[in-house]
């Protein structure tokens, strides 16, 4: 799919822009913190329902409108590859109790002008962003790596976030009961309902992991392999916590084994100890694990590759294109691996790359549209 059509109101530091869109390559180059970054954000946000880059939600909201009528609108209309069309829309404004100190935002999503929750909306137009902070996939903790797995799979299968939620609803209970019993509030059969969806909703969930992970080891083996021929084998390795193979009912009946064994510390600790909250995503190159032992270069390439990997995914999984996003990701780069990560962008329906002014890495002459990117500006150069 390819964005025809984009939007910004009180958008970070974007008042109002609107932005007419092509399939190809659009290239967007400006001065540091003009805003290129923040409109890629604004694309992924249409895709996601939320922004990654957000520490707080409300913090996408332009800062000058605050004082005055504090709200955001991101907007995108993306053409299919059957032709037809799909708008996502999302407002963040303060709902009628709410007062201004507080500043708490109400986001509404619609989707062909129909409100819709976050679950129904998450993909409806599918992207992958490429970012400098992708490399805390490679080089942070485990729950980096799981939110790459949960992003992927939630864009590609909306039943996949429906369950992660659930899960994620379950293992909170679950945490406050077992508080509940360490303090003697609460008895220890209590737990046994929760064990159950606990292990119904982590086995759905780790088989999802397992399914994507066994699709994106060789894609990004291969993407890996292409960037950095003289360097070891890249290899994606899928570490769940309830590491059993066979049907969801095994996984389950594996897991409720596992949570009899640790009941006794799970309730020292007041913590879940079992379940796809604890999995991990095992990166290495020639056998070694990336993010502890890695270089600078082989940290870049396994990120890139994952990024490539993901948009393969998703071009499978959702017989559409996702739209590439490249943050800033090019002129970083050196040769085989730009020429690569560039032949990527220029080969998918639609990619939206940003530059630096000044560092302009080489083969962008396959833009069909740039725009100069200046104070929250857009200008149409060619
Ligand atoms: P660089 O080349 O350094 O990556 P950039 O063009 O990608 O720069 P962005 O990250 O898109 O820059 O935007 C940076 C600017 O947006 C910053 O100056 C920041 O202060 C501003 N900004 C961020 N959030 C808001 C907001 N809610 N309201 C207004 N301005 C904001
Ligand atoms: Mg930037």
């Amino acid at each position: 799919m390819h964005l025809t059509h984009l939007a910004l109101r009180n958008f970070r530091n974007y008042a109002d822009a609107e932005l007419t869109l092509g399939p190809g390559l659009t290239v967007f180059r400006g001065a540091n913190a003009q805003g290129k970054s923040n409109l890629l954000e604004a694309v992924a946000m249409l895709a996601l329902t939320k922004s990654t880059r957000a520490e707080q939600e409300r913090d996408v909201v332009r800062f000058a409108s605050l004082a005055d009528t504090p709200y955001t609108r991101v907007s995108g209309t993306a053409e299919r590859r059957d032709g037809g069309a799909v708008e996502v829309q999302i407002d963040m404004a303060l709902g009628p109790g709410d007062s201004r100190e507080k500043l708490v935002f109400q986001k509404r999503l619609r989707v062909d002008g129909v409100p819709r929750a976050a679950g129904q909306a998450v993909g409806a137009i599918a992207a992958v962003l490429f970012s400098a902070d992708d490399l805390d996939i490679i080089t942070g903790s485990p729950a980096n790596r799981r939110r790459y797995l949960d992003v992927l799979l939630s864009q590609a299968d909306r039943g996949y976030l429906r369950a992660l939620q659930g899960y994620q609803r379950v293992i909170t209970q679950r945490n406050q009961l077992l508080r509940r019993i360490r303090e003697g509030l609460a008895r220890t059969p209590e737990l046994d309902y929760w064990d159950g969806e606990l292990c119904r909703l982590g086995a759905q969930v780790t088989g999802w992991r397992r399914d994507a992970v066994a699709a994106l080891a060789p894609a990004s083996a291969g993407a890996y392999a292409a960037m950095a021929p003289d360097d070891g084998a890249f290899e994606a390795a899928y570490a769940p916590s309830i590491d059993h193979d066979g049907s969801a009912e095994e996984v389950s009946a594996h897991a409720i084994a596992l949570l009899a064994e640790r009941r006794e510390r799970e309730v020292q600790m007041a913590q879940s100890l079992v379940g796809p909250h604890r999995d991990d995503l095992l990166l290495s190159v020639g056998g070694l694990d990336v993010g502890q032992f890695g270089s600078r270069g082989q940290v870049r390439t396994a990120a890139l590759s994952l990024r490539l990997a993901e948009a393969a995914y998703l071009r499978t999984a959702l017989g559409e294109e996702p739209v590439l996003l490249l943050d800033d990701v090019l002129s970083e780069l050196d040769g085989q691996r730009r020429q690569h990560v560039l032949e990527a962008a220029c080969r998918a329906e639609q990619s939206l790359v940003t530059v630096v002014e000044g560092e302009d890495p080489p083969g962008l002459h396959e833009a069909v549209a740039t725009y100069t990117v200046e104070a929250g500006m857009l200008r149409r150069e060619g």
